[in-house]
This record gives structure tokens, sequence and C-alpha cells, in this order.
């Protein structure tokens, strides 16, 4: 090879070095710039990796497929270790006779080789190997020229090393600029949502408040000279503001309890039909108020549906008041359930009112959003019943859908996986037998549980409990602990203790209520324990869930 053609060639490597920072590139065009300068076999770049410990080969020529076949070597280990570490060139004459090298294949073993430090100024980044298969030592000048190569070569990899790694950092910062972004905006969104809830909590809040303060001001102070009429309007206001105080409370808790994903729901089987109308009997009022008729469906009858009973009636109770509020006196409003398929329950709610606009039909589930119009100002309202409603028929599993026309009425519909569709036949289990001295508490108790389906019996002290629930079929006990002659514990243990009478659940109802109580009816064989006074929805809720439980 004459001057020129190696003065031409360094050129090249010179350039290419400094203008290419694409790695692969540069090692194969470094090794084939190697290989015509100085003749050789086989050559071979290491490369150090990461952690400075080990050297794999990253190209070889002209084999270049074979550079998977070529060894990995620790720093110090085999002739590449070995020259690497001590930063050597080693020109080995004739390498099968180099205790250095490792596991050399003798059939093409390389005689005579040069193994080079790859060294940029700041560091070893690998070595360069060149191979002959005969004995023919390589240069002084060979040496001189590959020495030229190796070092241009090894600041290149160095640089291109340090370009990529700068590549791979930037992309590794744009991608969590990119995520402090999303970051960014979700807490903006979160504090805006959070000032827009606060402000119509605060809002909500000061509506009932204000009624509850004023009123019960001219009530105190006595600023107002009242008729007894008036005095009571004051009265049935501060307690209407104080319960919607409270649902606005409850509600508010009911969402935060599912946003922190803590709404448990206990699951029971139950008549639909029941649930409808225990809902009902609570609405009825309001309806009647109205003059605004209201019809109920339930197909089949005895349709059974796998729920939170409280949670269904909640989501009954919220679309009814809202069907009943944005309906004009005379208007209609129905519930319609039925069995889509052996796995669905669908239930509708309807009304003949006022409608809502299709632009409001998705938000109208948004928290604190209420269509403005003159009808919703005229309203009471949170804002806070459709989203919770909402979400408390996602949490069984189930979805909530909108139809409405202005000026026709709105029918909003939900299904719900029935969880196995049951049906019962014949017997029904609602026949209570209430042993309860107190002439009016037996009244009250006996007026609520008629009311909502279920067939009360009376027994008026201890004796006579026992005699009735020996007598005849009880599906439940309702037992007042503190009775003339036998007290109501020892009333329980003797029927626990009967085969004829043991597995009727006896419901204890008693006005002690001191912890310990509780404890003790337990122990004497109650299988629950309501404290008076009732809270009347309460008590039917807790009395149809123990009966169910039985049943099941
Ligand atoms: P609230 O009834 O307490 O205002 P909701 O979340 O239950 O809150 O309802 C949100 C809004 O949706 C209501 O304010 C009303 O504008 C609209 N809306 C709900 N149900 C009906 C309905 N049956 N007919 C007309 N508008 C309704």
């Amino acid at each position: 090879m004459d001057d020129k053609v190696i003065v031409d060639l360094l050129g090249q490597v010179g350039n290419l070095f400094t203008s290419s920072l694409e790695l692969k590139e540069t090692i194969d065009f470094m090794l084939k710039a190697a290989s015509d300068l100085v003749s050789c076999d086989a050559a071979t770049v290491f490369l150090l990796d990461e952690n400075g410990t080990s050297l794999s080969a990253i190209a070889t020529f002209p084999f270049t497929e074979s550079v998977a076949q070529v060894a990995t070597f620790e720093l110090g280990e085999g002739i590449v270790g070995w020259a690497s570490q001590r930063r050597k060139v080693v020109s080995v004459v004739d390498a099968t006779k180099d205790s250095r090298f490792k596991n050399l294949p003798m059939a093409h073993a390389p005689r005579s080789c040069l193994v080079m430090p790859l060294q940029s100024p700041q560091r070893l980044v690998g070595a360069l190997t060149m191979a002959r298969r005969e004995v023919r030592p390589f240069t002084s000048v060979e040496q001189a020229l590959m020495q030229v190569i190796a070092n241009q070569a090894a600041i290149s990899i160095d640089n291109a090393r340090l370009h990529e790694r700068q590549t791979v950092q930037l992309a590794q910062i744009a991608e969590q600029k990119h995520e402090l972004e999303r970051s960014y905006a979700q807490i903006n969104e979160i504090s805006r949502l959070k000032s827009e809830f606060l402000a119509n909590m605060s809002h909500e809040l000061r509506t009932p408040l204000n009624a509850i303060l004023g009123f019960s001001e001219i009530l105190k102070d006595n600023l107002v000279a009242l008729e007894e009429e008036q005095r009571h309007e004051c009265l049935e206001n501060i307690h209407t503001s104080g319960k919607h105080l409270l649902e606005l409370v409850n509600d508010v808790l009911d969402l935060s309890k599912i946003e922190a994903g803590r709404m448990e729901l206990s699951y029971d089987d139950f008549f639909v039909n029941n649930a409808v109308r225990e809902v009902h009997n609570v609405i009825r009022s309001l309806s009647e108020r109205r003059d605004i008729e209201l019809s109920i469906e339930v197909e089949p009858h005895d349709l059974m549906v796998r729920a939170d009973k409280s949670k269904f009636k909640q989501v009954l109770y919220n679309l009814l008041s809202n069907a009943i509020k944005f309906t004009a006196q005379g208007g209609k409003v129905w519930v319609a359930a039925r069995c889509d398929d052996s796995e669905t329950l669908c239930v509708s709610v309807g009304d003949t009112g006022v409608g809502i606009p299709p632009e409001h039909h998705e938000r109208i589930f948004n928290e604190f959003y209420q269509v403005d119009s003159a009808t919703t100002r005229q309203v009471e309202g949170t804002g806070l019943g459709l989203s919770l409603t909402r979400r408390i028929i996602e949490l069984h599993g189930g979805t909530l859908k909108l139809e409405s026309q202005v000026g026709t009425g709105s029918v909003f519909t939900f299904n719900l996986p029935l969880a196995g569709l049951q049906t019962t036949n014949g017997h029904r289990h609602n026949r209570i037998l209430l042993v309860e001295d107190n002439r009016s508490n037996r009244e009250l108790a006996t007026m609520v549980l008629s009311g909502n389906g279920f067939e009360v019996d009376i027994a008026v002290d201890g004796n006579e409990g026992l005699h009735k629930a020996r007598s005849a079929p009880y599906d439940l006990v309702l037992m007042d602990i503190e009775l003339p002659g036998i007290d109501g514990l020892t009333v329980t243990r003797m029927l626990k203790s009967d085969p004829k009478t043991s597995s009727i659940p006896i419901i204890a109802l008693t006005a002690n209520a001191m912890k310990g109580n509780e404890q003790e009816a337990l122990a004497a064989g109650c299988s629950g324990y309501i404290s008076k006074p009732i809270e009347v929805a309460n008590f039917v809720q807790r009395i149809a869930t123990y009966l169910e439980t039985e049943a099941s």
C-alpha cells in the first residue's frame, strides 16, 4: 500500500470519528480501515461494559456475523483482559505459545496478534485485537498506524457512548416532563374541583342553616308575635331544613366513601316488590301533596334480586323524589321493574315532568350539577342525588341511563345483575310475634310493621309470649326485655332451650341502651338487638333484613 493511500485512509478515519456519532457504524468503518491499512485475517473490537468490569465483542471483521461467538473477557482475564487492565499494547508473535490466551481453538488458532487497549483521555473504553493465521508479527510501523486509529476510535466510542447516554437521558427527561405536566394538570383540575366543591358546599349549607337560625331566633327571642299556627310553621321549617342538612351531609359522606373505595355493600336477597313498597310508603305523602299519580309495577310479583337493600332503596328514593319534584301538579310518575333476561333486573322510574334538555343529559350526573331552570330553582336539591345514584348502581355492577324530552318527561332506567333469578312459592317470611307490655310502644310497632306488609301478633307479657310462641309458627319474635312476670331474657332462654321453638329468631327490643345489655341479650340467645325509641325507617329495614337472612 503506497503512502498516499495510507494518508488518505487515515484522513478518512479522522474525519469519520469527528463527523459521525453512530457507534456501530464508526466501529465497523474503523475495523475495515484497520484491516486495509494493516493486513490481518481477523479484527475485533471489544467494549468495556458500564460497570467497567467486562469486555464484550461488539464487531468483528471480516466475519461480521460471528461476533456473537466471540468470548467475553473479565478485566484481567485472557490476553484481552490482561492488556486492557494494564493499559498496554501487546504484540504476540505466536498466540499458540502464549499462556495468556483463553480457550484458543487450536484448529483455527490465530498466531501473530496485536492487542490494543482503547483509551480516550478520560477512560478505558475497550480493546482492539488484530490476528493473523500465520506467524508474522506486527511491525512497529504497523503498530504505530494502529495506535493512531485506536486513539481516534477510543475518543469516538467515548463520545458516541456519551451521546447515546445523553439521548436516553433526554428521552427520560422529556418523559418526566410530560409526566409532570400531566400531574400538574391533574392537580389543577383537582384543586379547581375542590374549590368548586367548597363553594357549592358552603352555599348548600348556608341555605338551610339560614332558615334554621332565622326561624329559631324568632322563636327564641319572641321577635314577632306569632299565632300558634305560625309557630308550628316555624318549627316545621326548622325541622325540614335540619333534615335537608342531614341529607346533604349523608350524601357527601357517601360520595366521599365511594371515592375512597370505602363504600361497602352488604348484599341480601330480597323481594324487589317489598323494597319498592317501602320506598313508596316513605314518598307517598310527597306525591299526594302534589296530586301526582304514582304507579308501581313489578313483574313477576315475587321477583328477587341480590343487592344491598338499603342502597337499592336509596337509588329508588332519589329517582322517585326527583321525578315527583320535577313533575307539575296532576302529572304522572311510575316505577316499573322487570326481569330483562334471566340475569338482569331492569327498573325504570318515569315521569311526565319538565324533561331535561339533551345538552344536560350527561352533566346532571356530575356532583352539584343542576339544570338551571325555573323549576330547578323553585325546588330543593343538592345536585348530589344523581351522582350518588349512578355510583351506587355502578358499585353493584349495573348501569343507569336517561331518556328525556323537554316538556314530555324523563325516564331513568337502571340495570342490575340479578345474581341468579329467584322466585319463591308459598310461605312468606313475615309473621312476627311482638312481646311488649307498654301499650303505646305496642301500637307504634304494630302500626309500622303492619303498614309494611308484616303479619303481627301480640303478647302483653312473658307468659303470654311463651304460650303464643309455642302454639303458632312465627318467623320472628320481637322481645321486650323489661316485662312483668317472667322477664324477656328468661323467656328467650326458655324458647331457645325448647327444640320446638329454638329455631325462631328473637330480636331484643329494649330501652336499656346500656353497653353490656346487648351482650347479655345475645348471650341469652337473641339474634339481634334494637334499642328504643325505634327509628321507624331503620326499624322496618332491620326487621326485613333479619327475616330475609333467616329465610335464606
Ligand atoms: P337535585 O335533585 O338534588 O338537584 P340530582 O343530582 O338528583 O340533584 O339532580 C340533578 C339535576 O338533574 C336536578 O337539579 C334537575 O335539574 C335534573 N333532574 C333530575 N331528575 C330530573 C327529572 N326527573 N326531571 C327533570 N329534571 C331532573
